[in-house]
């Protein structure tokens, strides 16, 4: 089922890594005009440690269309700049995928106690205030626009986690900031449901990506986290991606404010 998105101008967060790059990637399949966002442009392999082509590169070079604009999302200026590029290089916005994301847990796990309070604001910082500017800038732009021919407006999709869902030992910070995704993400839903925009979220289960390439290192732990996924095991990014392109695509016609746990059935336990 190709060309779900033809001509659709996307947004997207985090776009050189991991599941971001992913979905910018199954965005140009599907036809949509993808503007790439990041902190930095090249894309780090996971598998391999080397740095691939970045994504926007990658796109052009299967003769799509696609640019790069780095942008932090932690900083208004920043995404209220970047939605104003996606308008200028592609005369309106249609999807808003907020993506990026950090998770100083992976690395440094620390019971509520210990944990720090620069690690809660950094975490906080990019994934939920991130979220809420990209949403307010990207809603601001939708509402100005001529809707589509079925009448909606635009898509947002965030990207929660199964831990926006359930706890988790060790998490105060990034479980705190998936969950206010989660909040927000049905509040935005209904502010902007008269104006026909979208707004759903996504809550992966465990990933391959460099987020989690240092809790899959250990082999023992990684096993463990297999066995919490009923389905098969641990993710891929293209699991993901799957989701984003429905969510954006006038398939959910009649669907928002929800989150879809995207975890082989991690949260059916
Ligand atoms: P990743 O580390 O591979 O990619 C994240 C990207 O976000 C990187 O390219 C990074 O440079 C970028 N980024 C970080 N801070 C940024 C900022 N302030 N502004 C702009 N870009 C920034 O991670 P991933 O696994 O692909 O994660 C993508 C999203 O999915 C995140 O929100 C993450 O929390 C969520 N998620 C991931 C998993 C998983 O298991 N990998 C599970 C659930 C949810």
């Amino acid at each position: 089922m190709p060309n779900r998105l033809t001509y659709k101008v996307a947004v997207i967060t985090g776009a050189s890594s991991g599941i971001g790059r992913a979905i910018a990637l199954a965005y140009h399949r599907e036809g949509a005009f993808v503007v790439c966002s990041d902190i930095r442009e090249g894309s780090r392999n996971e598998h391999s440690g080397e740095t691939d082509i970045s994504t926007h590169e990658a796109i052009l070079k299967d003769g799509g269309k696609a640019i790069f604009v780095k942008a932090d999302t932690s900083k208004a200026e920043e995404v209220e700049a970047l939605i104003k590029k996606a308008v200028e290089e592609f005369g309106r916005l249609d999807i808003m995928v907020n993506n990026a994301g950090i998770a100083i847990e992976a690395y440094n796990p620390q019971p509520i106690w210990e944990y720090s309070e620069d690690s809660w604001d950094r975490t906080l910082a990019v994934n939920a205030k991130g979220v809420y500017l990209g949403c307010k800038y990207a809603s601001a732009q939708m509402m100005k626009q001529e809707p589509h021919g079925n009448g909606d407006r635009g898509w947002i999709v965030n990207l929660a986690s199964m831990l926006g869902l359930v706890g988790t030992p060790k998490n105060t910070g990034y479980c705190a900031s998936k969950h206010a995704v989660m909040g927000m993400t049905k509040v935005i839903a209904w502010d902007c449901a008269p104006y026909r925009i979208h707004c759903n979220a996504i809550c992966p289960g465990y990933v391959g990506t460099a987020m989690t390439a240092s809790v899959f290192a250990d082999s023992e732990f990684r096993t463990r986290l297999e066995k919490m996924h009923p389905f098969r095991g641990l993710g891929e990014p293209e699991d993901i991606a799957r989701t984003a392109v429905f969510l954006a695509s006038e398939d959910c016609s009649w669907i928002t404010g929800i989150g879809v746990p995207v975890d082989g059935g991690y949260t059916a336990m």
